[in-house]
């Protein structure tokens, strides 16, 4: 069908929940029967009860992994058997893509056109790739002397704890499951409690494609509960977590902990945007600057929230960063023209809010935007704002904010936007835009961030690597780098007599 002419509000009257858990191969409730309400930011209403996962839920989790792992029932399997049932998994994502892209933009409130042409593609896209390259992968053997062989083998962790957040639910699961499933590991995944509705749904999808049962469970549950529990559990062998740097540092404190289990934290950013007055195109700049600012209503990792413009272009590229800004005014995202959806709970909305005051105290100049809008609907849509006149050392220009909301700083030279670039706490992503080869490829090499675009933003693939520097993290999500989370590397040494 036509998916421009579906009614998905019809679609979203008619939808079925279910959020319990899946642990063992089952749905089931959490051991103590508790619940949790799943709210929508679109209207407030309540979509379904969802299982509150805790201890004993993690444990039974971690205890099912566990067993599917030591039992070889996946770990031990042929990576080309392996490869063919994680390509059914991702062939019964695209087919279930509609159900999928409801169920997230229901959960956490992105415009549906984007659930559907990216959010679900982008996830099925990645387990296929990692299917298709677990059976590609080959092993060493190190340039050793005669008399002795040395092989170094990679061998699949055993379980692996992923922990993810709300804003890009199905792909953040999707970039942990594609590598650690396809290198043979068990996995207890544990959603947000803002957005568990798909992660739930992937497991069911796994198990139908012929995931093992235990190979994949999902406990969902608060971050301080179920996600506490399994970053503390004895019997998990690595954490793959993203979200805020906040929770990042928890993640390893309670590695030390328990059982130093890897972790690898994929966190937050304060992006810069640097534009000089020699790039040829201000207004494909301009534009683009916009689009990746306010794309998924701000709360992308990577979004470019700092925007540092050369001071003698400053005034000409704010007013071409504004006028596009009537192009993000919030709608209902079940409407196929939304551009801008909803946020994802009242908490990160006042979150916001807060922000765009503390902006106005220190003094920036509130542009555009800046106000909750939409209130009557019931659901948490806040404008695309802009601050001009922003500070280095605001709050708006070091903090990561996770709205729509992009602050404006000016510099003098090239030396200023680097310093102001690397200013801050995070490296997870850059930009630089000039005309000029030497400057772009001179800023683009002093940056410090795990990406960084030369006059694009857009550009993004599974093939290469992403992550950051500095407290944006440590480890590479995508890419075949990615195997190297959930991989342990061994040695083995063979005498060779006779030599
Ligand atoms: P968050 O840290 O609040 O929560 C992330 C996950 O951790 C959730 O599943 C949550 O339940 C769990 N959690 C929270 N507190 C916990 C605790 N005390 N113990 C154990 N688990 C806990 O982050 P969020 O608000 O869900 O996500 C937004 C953040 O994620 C932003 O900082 C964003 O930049 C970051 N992010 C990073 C990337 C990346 O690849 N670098 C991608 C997407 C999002």
């Amino acid at each position: 069908m036509d998916t421009a002419r579906i009614d998905w509000h019809a679609r979203a009257a008619a939808l079925a929940f279910d959020g319990r858990a899946f642990i063992d191969g089952a749905r089931v409730a959490a051991a103590d029967g508790e619940t949790f309400a799943c709210r929508s930011p679109i209207d407030g209403r309540s979509l379904c009860e969802v299982a509150r996962g805790r201890q004993a839920d993690i444990d039974a989790a971690v205890a099912s992994a566990r067993r599917a792992f030591d039992d070889g029932r996946w770990a031990a399997r042929a990576p080309a058997v392996r490869k063919k049932v994680l390509l059914r998994f991702a062939e019964n994502i695209l087919a279930a893509r509609e159900e999928l892209a409801l169920l997230e933009t229901l959960d956490m409130g992105k415009p549906i056109q984007y659930s559907l042409s990216v959010d679900v593609p982008a996830a099925a896209r990645c387990i296929a790739w990692y299917a298709e390259a677990v059976d590609k992968l080959y092993d060493e053997v190190a340039p050793t002397g005669p008399q002795a062989l040395a092989l170094v083998t990679r061998e699949p962790m055993g379980v692996i704890g992923a922990i993810v957040p709300w804003n890009y639910p199905m792909i953040m699961a999707a970039w942990k499951l594609g590598p650690a499933l396809a290198a043979g590991n068990s996995v207890v995944l544990k959603p947000s409690e803002k957005s568990p509705l798909t992660a739930l749904r992937l497991a069911e999808l796994a198990l139908d494609a012929g995931l093992p049962p235990g190979v994949l469970n999902v406990v969902p549950g608060h971050g301080p509960e179920a996600g506490e529990a399994l970053a503390l559990h004895a019997d998990v062998d690595a954490i793959g977590f993203t979200g805020s740097t906040r929770t990042g540092r928890r993640m390893l404190e309670y590695a030390g902990r328990s059982n130093l289990k890897r972790v690898y934290n994929e966190l937050g950013g304060k992006s810069a945007f640097i534009v000089f007055p020699d790039f040829d195109d201000l207004g494909r700049a301009a534009k683009t600057a916009a689009g990746a600012m306010y794309f998924n209503q701000g709360e992308s990792c990577n979004a470019p929230s700092r925007l540092l413009v050369h001071e003698d272009i400053a005034d000409e590229f704010v007013q071409a960063v504004v006028a596009q800004l009537p192009r993000y005014a919030p709608g209902n995202p079940l409407d196929a023209a939304t551009v801008m959806g909803a946020l994802v709970d009242e908490a990160q909305m006042s979150t916001v809010l807060g922000y765009i005051e503390a902006g106005r105290a220190e003094g920036a100049a509130c542009l555009a935007g800046g106000q909750r809008v939409r209130a009557e609907t019931g659901g948490l849509y806040v404008e695309p704002t802009l601050f001009d006149g922003v500070r280095h050392e605001m709050r708006i220009a070091q903090e990561e904010i996770f709205g729509p909301v992009l602050s404006v700083i000016r510099f003098r030279d090239e030396a200023e936007a680097l310093s102001l670039a690397n200013g801050t706490s995070y490296g997870l992503q850059a930009s630089v835009w000039s005309s000029n080869i030497n400057r772009a490829h001179r800023v683009a090499r002093a940056l410090k961030a795990g990406t960084v675009h030369v006059n694009q933003y857009d550009e993004d693939d599974i093939t290469v690597p992403f992550g950051g520097y500095k407290q944006s993290g440590n480890g590479r999500d995508k890419s075949l780098h990615a195997f190297d989370k959930y991989t342990e590397l061994k040695t083995t040494w063979v005498r060779v007599d006779g030599a």
